[in-house]
């Protein structure tokens, strides 16, 4: 988004929440989110009432951005930054908020990225750590013992697909490679494979494999290394990546694929209807 309409929308609290607003709730109209009923009562300010749930809300409950404690103004400011790739440091110091609290809001953003992309569902169902709850409240937790999850790349035309593959492991990696010779390589923290079955590589974050029986990754021409498209706009990004954890590499990924898949599009608008949208329940 030009700056110049940004500045419109964020000249003050009110047209910032009126654009937010206006991925909320097509044509104004209000619904129970939770029955979707349209047979509301209000009550305070602000707050209404479900005429056959009985389920108070209001206008932010349930979606992403009802995670974090920012004003309206300071979610655009948020999105404004992340799409220029600011670090979460310079995020909270051009919010003027705490290092937590930027970092939390970013989270937010990532998570709503990783709900909307296609393999969402298996992505919370398989990654322990990663929860997303009926309250709109989501969980990303670094516990002891967690696996480091395993991506395959796909490149169909002008679209990348990185998808999870929950049966493999950084030990079938490590299998692939020493019993059937599976070249890899690394790039910053991740480590890469050369072509397996369907996928272009196999990526994973690097301490996983890095110290495991002093096996190097330095093999040469791997298979992606020569694929100009989303490769060569990945390699900066993945140089840029530290203290890469389980719940996050996956957060990481999906933002990348994202970002590439829509490197031609203003993203602005579409991460605002990401933030504005009902945290899923894939429990369901
Ligand atoms: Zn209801």
């Amino acid at each position: 988004m030009k700056l110049e309409h940004y500045e419109k929308i964020i000249k003050t609290e009110n047209s910032a929440r009126k654009f937010l607003l206006g991925f909320c709730w097509k044509n104004h109209q209000r619904f129970c989110p939770k029955c979707r009923t349209r047979r509301l009562y209000a009550i305070r300010k602000g707050y209404r009432r479900c005429s056959r749930c009985g389920y108070t809300f209001h206008d932010f409950s349930l979606r992403f951005l009802n995670n974090g404690n920012l004003s309206c103004q300071q979610w655009l400011r948020l999105i404004k930054l992340f799409e220029l790739e600011a670090p979460t440091s310079r995020v909270a110091e051009q919010l003027g908020v705490s290092y937590n609290t930027a970092y939390k809001s970013v989270t937010t953003l990532r998570m709503a990225i990783v709900a909307h992309s296609l393999d969402a569902r298996l992505i919370f169902s398989s990654i322990h750590g990663l929860d997303l709850a009926p309250s709109g409240k989501f969980r990303k937790e670094s516990r002891h013992g967690l696996r480091m999850p395993v991506f395959g790349i796909v490149e169909r035309g002008d679209h990348v697909f990185v998808d999870l593959i929950p049966e493999l492991d950084a030990e079938s990696i490590l299998h692939f490679k020493m019993n059937f010779h599976l070249k890899t390589a690394s790039i910053g923290k991740i480590i890469y494979t050369d072509r397996y079955k369907q996928y272009a590589a196999l990526l994973i974050g690097g301490n996983a494999l890095s110290t495991t029986y002093g096996v190097k990754h330095t093999d040469k021409g791997l298979f992606i290394d020569s694929s100009r498209g989303f490769w060569s706009f990945s390699k900066a990004w993945f140089q840029r990546l530290r203290g890469i954890s389980p719940v996050n590499f996956p957060l990481y990924i999906k933002e990348l694929e994202f970002r590439y898949n829509h490197r031609h599009d203003d993203i602005f608008p579409i991460l605002a209807q990401y933030l504005c949208a009902f945290v899923p329940n894939f429990e369901e």
